[in-house]
């Protein structure tokens, strides 16, 4: 992707580089579209082109030049750097080398047919961590594929590529101290992960085997990489798991797992010293390996059960005073950081290394939403927010119906773009200081080949980069859009294979209690976009009414809505209730108890007229583990025609229709009386994403509606709204 021939560049003094460059004139141009991504800290252009042409077509033209120069004081720091475009030619300033990379990135993404715009352009990143993970243990990705990858992070200012190389899927890096962890451990009976974890047959297989599934990096495949990654400015920080996800280590070495025996455990037994050689013997390899200032050791999810009854856990616990196992995890990690300061290196670890006492220096990987990183920045640890919400790229990035088995959740595009990585309403100025940067993580269970993965990964990585470099106050969805699809070609041209965006359409709703309405706002990935919609639940056609603003709801309105191109229907249209009904904003009281971790919008969430989309952690579901049994009190006696209410089904995360719902009214809050019970339909095996309506239809006069569903399936239970006409 580079646009300036290397081999033209002279160094002089290491500082001052100068190269031909061959120019036409600076011709006035209209309409002039930049579509750079991440988009500069400041840019303005004079306008006109400065046209690029080969030597022959300069026969008529003057030619210009660019003067590239590395300027230490350079405000903008050594990431940053300036760039003017005149009629005279191209100077270019970088704070260091990485500055005059990224300057020439961003020239690369400003050439069009018409040449280059003239202009200024003052760059330097929001955050100097901007860390794209890609798991290579659950799948492997060859070298080749990576080296991809790093292709496309650079172009758009990526600096850190984040490899997860151990875990339970197979080892892949080879270790001379350990050499059973690439021949024994790093192939596998079954490609399918879901075949190969949840099947009767979950074994390794020694290297070699026939039909045997996996793969690691030799030593050289490491060094190629880590080079090839350099000449790009970007860092590969190395991740071995450490206490937990060790379940393939402990079959090549099952003395270091608490019973002694393969396929067993999946934490190392931490009592056993021998457990410790082992992590400072291998983080000494990857240290000669791996020249990035931190090393990551996981300490994500160890299930800690097996060192509670463990006499060699147990036995260290009492020698050390530990009052919980929390301490046994933390007493690893302490020891992890003591052995990479030793060697000059840091300590970054996922936010349960929070857990039984942080390591003194450790910087922390926040996942499980941004508490960890929010607490550890107040302890003063540097912090990478990379919250599952937001930074997923396994997630589902479209109606799971439309899309190839994920994990589960929900983060398209626009969501990821929205996330901002330093909570100015939650953190001092002191603080956010603390935080690094900013990383999205592709966790690959569900994601077995190259094409696959870049899917996954792109576009949203380009939201991604922009969050990480892009001044926040800089940034909108609105502004981003154009440019995002302007890449969608850029990304196929690179030999990616982008997801395309999609078809549907995001339907968000304003509740206004004053004018008693709702506003619905529809928006698409997809831009230019035409939409059209109907009202009345029926397929919108090209001439359908054209949304062009806010849709207004006064009472009911079964929305469809569907993008258009060329008079053609895209995809399968949108839909969304809309009820301004007669119980918005009706005092409720709960008799069963409420889940405090999704109240969605509060003890209001059942009557505020907010419907809820397709992922539970949307804010609009509310969540009980439990019945839900309320009584909603209409404040005065109510001819009531119709009540509702709808249930989410996502088996995987243990969310499950209730068993039945029966609806009760009443004159006075004493005296209830049955109005009838509708049963599920649907089965508690479908691992789909469902919905169910449990309507009932009557002719009541009450005061007080009672909702009760009963949960039967000893997990979640998930309603977004009490609908009462
Ligand atoms: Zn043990």
């Amino acid at each position: 992707m580079m646009l300036l021939p290397k081999q033209s560049c002279k160094k002089v003094k290491g500082i001052v580089i100068s190269c031909s460059f061959l120019l036409l004139s600076c011709a006035p141009k209209e309409s002039l579209r930049v579509n750079l991504i991440p988009k500069p800290a400041y840019m303005e252009f004079s306008g006109g082109y400065l046209k690029v042409g080969s030597n022959q077509q300069t026969s008529k033209g003057e030619s210009g030049s660019l003067t590239a120069v590395i300027d230490s004081e350079l405000a903008s720091g050594p990431e940053g750097y300036e760039l003017v475009v005149t009629k005279q030619g191209i100077t270019l300033r970088g704070g260091s080398e990485a500055g005059l990379f990224y300057g020439q990135q961003t020239l690369s993404q400003l050439l069009t047919p018409d040449g280059i715009p003239c202009g200024v352009i003052k760059d330097s990143p929001r955050f100097k961590y901007r860390g794209l993970h890609l798991d290579v243990s659950r799948h492997f990705f060859p070298k080749e594929e990576v080296m991809k990858l790093l292709d496309a992070m650079s172009y758009y200012k990526l600096n850190t590529l984040h490899l997860h190389l151990t875990d339970a899927g197979g080892w892949r890096v080879q270790i001379d101290k350990y050499p059973k962890l690439t021949t024994d451990v790093a192939f596998r009976t079954e490609s399918d992960w879901r075949k190969w974890w949840d099947g009767h047959d979950r074994k390794y297989l020694p290297e070699g085997t026939p039909g045997a599934y996996g793969g690691y990096y030799t030593k050289d495949d490491i060094r190629k990489l880590v080079a090839y990654a350099a000449a790009r400015h970007i860092t590969i920080l190395p991740e071995i798991e450490f206490p937990g996800h060790s379940e393939e280590v402990l079959v090549a070495y099952p003395e270091l797992s608490c019973s002694g025996k393969p396929y067993q455990n999946g934490d190392f037994c931490i009592g056993n010293e021998q457990s410790i050689a082992f992590m400072n013997d291998v983080l000494d390899e990857i240290i000669e390996l791996f020249p990035s200032e931190y090393i990551h050791i996981g300490g994500d999810e160890a299930g800690k059960q097996a060192w509670k009854t463990c006499p060699k856990c147990q036995a260290l616990m009492k020698r050390e005073g530990m009052q919980s196992v929390d301490e046994l995890q933390s007493y690893m990690i302490h020891q992890a950081e003591e052995h990479l300061l030793s060697k000059g290196r840091r300590l970054i670890g996922w936010d349960e290394i929070l857990e039984g006492g942080l390591a003194p220096e450790a910087t922390v990987m926040s996942w499980r939403g941004e508490e960890g990183g929010i607490k550890a920045a107040r302890m003063g640890h540097d912090v990478v927010m990379t919250p599952g919400n937001y930074m997923y790229f396994d997630f589902y990035q479209a109606d799971p119906k439309t899309q190839p088995y994920a994990i589960g959740g929900y983060t398209p595009i626009k969501k990821v773009y929205s996330y901002n990585p330093a909570p100015s309403d939650s953190l001092t100025d002191g603080e956010i200081q603390h935080i690094m940067g900013v990383q999205a993580n592709t966790w690959t269970e569900y994601i077995q080949t190259p094409e696959h993965l870049e899917y996954m990964m792109f576009p949203r990585a380009l939201a991604l980069a922009e969050i990480g470099w892009t001044p926040q106050e800089a940034r909108s969805w609105k502004d981003f859009k154009p440019r995002m699809n302007a890449h969608i070609p850029v990304l196929q041209q690179m030999g990616l294979h982008p997801f395309t965006l999609s078809d549907e359409l995001e339907v968000t709703m304003h509740v206004d209690t004053l004018k008693k309405q709702i506003e619905v706002m529809l928006d698409a990935e997809k831009y230019p976009e035409e939409i059209h919609y109907t009202t009345d639940g029926t397929i919108p056609t090209s001439l359908s009414a054209l949304y062009e603003g806010a849709i207004i709801v006064k009472d009911s309105a079964y929305i469809k809505a569907a993008l258009f191109k060329e008079g053609q229907l895209q995809g399968s249209p949108t839909e969304k209730k809309v009820d301004y009904h007669r119980g918005i904003n009706k005092p409720i009281h709960y008799n069963s108890k409420l889940y405090k971790g999704y109240m969605a919008g509060g003890m209001n969430a059942l009557l505020d007229g907010y419907r809820g989309g397709l992922t539970y952690l949307d804010g609009r579901w509310q969540g009980y583990l439990n019945d839900l049994d309320c009584v909603v009190d209409m404040e005065e006696m109510t001819d009531i025609h119709k009540v509702s209410i709808r249930f989410m089904q996502l088996t995987g995360p243990g969310v499950f229709q209730p068993g039945q719902v029966e609806l009760f009214i009443s004159g006075d809050g004493n005296n209830f009386t049955s109005c009838g019970i509708v049963p599920t339909t649907l089965s508690n095996t479908n691992p789909d994403l469902l919905f169910q309506e449990y309507t009932f239809n009557g002719d009541w006069k009450a005061r007080y509606i009672q909702v009760k569903a009963t949960e039967v399936n000893n997990g979640f239970i998930f309603a977004d709204e009490i609908v009462i006409w």
